[in-house]
């Protein structure tokens, strides 16, 4: 026993996943199809898909935000927990990829449900933020390009109402934060940006070492909305 989070062996995962994950069979095949992919590796692991629609589940999320959809597995997690009157912004800016993640919407039945954004994310979180849309969502997932991680996150935190949910994918790129030689901009990016939550008194936070570390961020209920 350990009052630390427990090292995972190939052994100690492969018992996580067989004993805790049930991946729906439609995921099952994105995941298969979407493993041809070169940047296959950029799809959040099976059992964190679980954790997600946990975590949406949880909070009664209808109207969601995702920052980088891919081919869509992590969008299908999401809409999975939402009702049928939900709505799931979904942001990228490549078409190829959501190509796959539209048929997979369809096949899913969820497809009414999802807005597909193709433009930089930014742009449609400025948007939706200028149209009068602040402190309205429930979620946002964020797993983008992660130099503009906190750019991101400052709009979502406006999107969502109090007491909503922020989830930030990568958090722990590889390890590498950790690891002060390592000056890459993106592994700069993601420790500036871990820094600049930890600094933030409108969230409570917690950094969960599951994937490649997914930080969840909640928006206190009377945070200042800037
Ligand atoms: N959440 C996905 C993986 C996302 S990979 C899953 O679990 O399957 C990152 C995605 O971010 C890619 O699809 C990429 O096209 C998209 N992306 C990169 N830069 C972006 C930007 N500026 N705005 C919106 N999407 C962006
Ligand atoms: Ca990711």
């Amino acid at each position: 026993m350990s009052n630390r989070t427990i090292t995972l062996t190939d052994d100690i995962y492969s018992y996580l996943l067989a004993s805790s994950v049930r991946e729906p069979p439609l995921l099952s095949r994105l995941r298969d199809e979407t493993a041809k992919d070169t940047m296959a590796r950029m799809q959040i692991a099976p059992e964190q898909g679980r954790f997600l629609a946990l975590l949406v589940g949880l909070i009664n999320a209808r109207r969601c935000i995702e920052i980088g959809v891919f081919t869509g597995y992590s969008s299908l997690c999401i809409t999975e927990a939402m009702p049928d009157d939900g709505l799931l912004v979904a942001c990228d800016i490549n078409t190829t990829w959501t190509k796959t993640a539209q048929r997979y919407w369809q096949e899913a039945g969820v497809a009414d449900l999802v807005q597909l954004h193709l433009a930089p994310a930014l742009e449609t979180l400025n948007k939706l933020l200028s149209e009068g849309h602040a402190e309205s969502f429930d979620f946002a997932f964020i797993d983008a390009d992660k130099q503009q991680y906190i750019d991101y996150y400052e709009c979502c935190l406006g999107l969502l109402r109090p007491g909503g949910l922020i989830a930030v994918d990568n958090t722990l790129w590889g390890g590498s934060v950790a690891d002060t030689s390592d000056q890459e901009p993106e592994t700069v990016a993601i420790r500036r940006f871990n820094q600049h939550v930890l600094d933030d008194a409108r969230v409570k936070l917690s950094m969960v070492p599951i994937g490649d570390g997914l930080t969840l961020a909640m928006k206190q209920v009377g945070a200042a909305n800037n």
